[in-house]
């Protein structure tokens, strides 16, 4: 079956396609690195790891950009507060960022590009003169050039609007009064006071790129004029992705993206995460308070990317006893299989591959993961699972944790193991050789190989299969 989702830009689902067989190229929009990624940006995070792990799964290339907004408004304002230069604000944020995604196991794009390294600052720089060149970019009295909406007859495309209903609707505020058009946005701000030392020479003199010229730069320096996907929240929908669109269809002439992803914001405890509203968390904050980036990740990815995810502690605690539930079925699975001389196909496996293929459809995957867990305990109940069935299962479990990765970090070893271990250790300081190689007998058919080392007994699971991720 094929591989389909729902597409912004059409409002349709639509069978997905790469412009090369076999290879996406996606962007995704990245943090704006000023303070601590908060969760509702893990939801967006998340959401595109399971995109680009599936498709891999499915045996698609993936070659993912995902940007660090780290010069804008806020990042200057952060840096002039602090009082140290701009690089030296972002960096710890940037730090910060990359050890998340680690505890999240969120795999690393391929390319993290910085919107202030030169070469990019450069493309900016490059594609606003063909905009100005083109006629779709202006100098305002200010010195800034803004992008001329009226000049691209799709604007509105993606978030659906009708430019004159627009125009129409909106007032024009007083301090925007040197644009020709309420709705024209920045490509170059002009240097002022409180930028600081924050700016760049440009043929419009100092000044700063702005926010969406910077993704659209990064996006098609890296990944070329025309890419498969590209992917954000959805509050870049407008005006971010669909100035992106203008800027760069403007300069390219070509279609930008083929298909255009977003996720449903995240809420907490029903209403819109703020500071002010005491509901805002950072992953450290969850870490702190004993939850562990496993039950996080489980928690943001188990409601499907475009239905709104209700972030709750009672969530959290759901995410941890399915975890749990996982963990116990893999520990039996694992004795079980350790007499496998082969596999033997389950039933309903499959399941878990077509709902992803289905627009990403994460409740309808999990939903088989649990059947197939509550199905084969029963058996396993009643003694009547092979251990060849249950080699199987450890593979395909392989496989589907290779795209939701929430197995444990470390084999979950059972109390049994332990006290058969704690058995052998004495029965070892005791010099009783044969009563541990007995031991050593019990904890094999339990599904772990035990070695002696000089640090102590050492386990290994029986059966060929880990869950790392
Ligand atoms: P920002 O750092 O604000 O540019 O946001 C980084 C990414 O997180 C963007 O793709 C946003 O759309 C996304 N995002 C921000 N807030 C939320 C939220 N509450 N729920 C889901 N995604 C969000
Ligand atoms: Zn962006």
């Amino acid at each position: 079956m094929a591989i389909r989702f729902f597409n912004t830009l059409s409002r349709q689902i639509e069978e997905f396609i790469p412009r090369e067989p076999g290879h996406a190229r996606l962007y995704t929009c990245g943090p704006t690195v000023y303070n601590y990624a908060h969760i509702g940006n893990f939801r967006a995070y998340i959401f595109e790891d399971l995109l680009q792990r599936h498709l891999e799964y499915r045996g698609l290339k993936v070659t993912r950009v995902m940007n660090l907004t780290d010069v804008d408004d806020k990042t200057i304002r952060g840096c002039r507060a602090a009082g140290v230069p701009l690089a030296e604000f972002t960096q710890p944020f940037k730090n910060a960022f990359f050890e998340d995604l680690d505890t999240l196991r969120i795999k690393r794009a391929d390319h993290f590009p910085e919107a202030t390294a030169a070469n990019h600052i450069e493309r900016m720089i490059s594609m606003i003169g063909t905009l100005m060149e083109k006629g779709h970019a202006y100098r305002a009295d200010d010195g800034s050039v803004y992008f001329r909406i009226r000049s691209f007859a799709d604007y509105g495309k993606l978030a659906h609007f009708n430019l004159d209903e627009l125009r129409d609707g909106v007032r024009v505020r007083s301090d925007e009064y040197e644009k020709e058009n309420v709705g024209d946005f920045a490509l170059w701000k002009s240097w002022d006071e409180a930028d600081g030392d924050v700016g760049w020479d440009s043929p419009w003199g100092r000044g700063r790129p702005g926010w969406h010229i910077e993704c659209s730069a990064m996006a098609t320096g890296i990944l070329g004029e025309e890419l498969d996907i590209h992917c954000g929240g959805e509050d870049n929908i407008f005006p971010h992705h669909e100035a992106e669109i203008a800027q760069t269809e403007c300069v390219t002439g070509r279609p930008f993206v083929r298909l255009w992803m977003h996720c449903k914001h995240l809420q907490v405890e029903g209403s819109k995460m703020a500071k002010s509203a005491g509901n805002f968390f950072t992953l450290r904050d969850l870490t702190e308070k004993g939850w562990t980036g496993r039950e996080v990740r489980y928690a943001l990815i188990s409601v499907k990317y475009r239905e709104p995810l209700n972030f709750t502690f009672d969530g959290l605690s759901a995410a941890r006893s399915a975890l749990q539930r996982l963990d116990e079925w893999m520990m039996r699975l694992r004795s079980l299989a350790v007499g496998a001389s082969g596999e033997v196909a389950v039933e309903g496996a499959e399941a878990f591959d077509l709902a992803l293929d289905d627009d990403l459809n994460i409740s309808a995957a999990l939903g088989a993961v649990f059947e197939m867990i509550r199905d084969t305990n029963r058996r396993m109940d009643a003694a009547n699972l092979t251990p060849n069935e249950a080699a199987y299962l450890l593979r395909w479990l392989e496989g589907v944790n290779s795209v939701l990765v929430f197995g444990p970090d470390v084999e979950p070893v059972s109390e049994e193991v332990h006290q058969i271990l704690e058995r052998r250790a004495e029965a070892r300081a005791a010099k009783e050789w044969k009563l541990s190689d007995t031991l050593r007998d019990e904890i094999l058919a339990l599904g772990w190989i035990v070695k002696d080392t000089k640090e102590g007994q050492k386990l290994s699971p029986a059966a060929p299969v880990a869950m790392h991720h």
